[in-house]
């Protein structure tokens, strides 16, 4: 259900795991372990999880902007996306700038010659670049903006 919210954050430089098979109790063992925040909208689990001490966020929100609006609150977490930072949405390893030449066979020939700076996850081998999507990311971290402005002011 999170696994928008999730590769968000990776573009925007969290460390973000999503392991899509395991049960409530294997996620509670797995965040404890490993010092993470759990982050669900799963009630139950939020209670369960708070009550083993665990850290804990129950994601509240109607929109992916609201969402991150309601994180950027509780974390203190920019807003912004800085690729140098970012994850991969896909696998969570930190991708890395590339030469333009270095992927000239790996994206479509439009695509090469329009944009001149390209990243390329070492894990999984994506190639990102600031493409026509672009601007609708720019567009939701606008609203998210917006939101936690209004969030705080109230
Ligand atoms: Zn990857």
């Amino acid at each position: 259900m999170l696994g928008s919210l999730a590769r968000w954050l990776r573009m925007m430089g969290h460390d973000v795991e999503f392991p899509a098979i395991l049960d409530d109790d294997k996620l509670m063992i797995l965040a404890k372990n490993e010092k993470r925040v759990l982050l669900t909208r799963d009630l139950e689990l939020y209670k369960r999880s708070t009550s083993r001490g665990i850290d804990v966020f129950y994601v509240e929100g109607r929109s992916e902007a609201e969402r991150l609006a309601a994180l950027a609150k509780r974390f203190g977490m920019p807003l912004e996306i800085d690729l140098r930072f970012s994850r991969c949405p896909r696998c969570n390893a930190a991708i890395l700038r590339v030469p333009k030449e270095k992927i000239e066979d790996k994206v479509k020939k439009n695509t090469f010659s329009h944009y001149s700076e390209f990243w390329e996850c070492p894990k999984c081998g994506k190639i990102y670049w600031q493409g026509a999507h672009w601007p609708k990311i720019r567009e939701t971290l606008g609203d998210a903006k917006k939101s936690l402005g209004e969030a705080s002011s109230v």
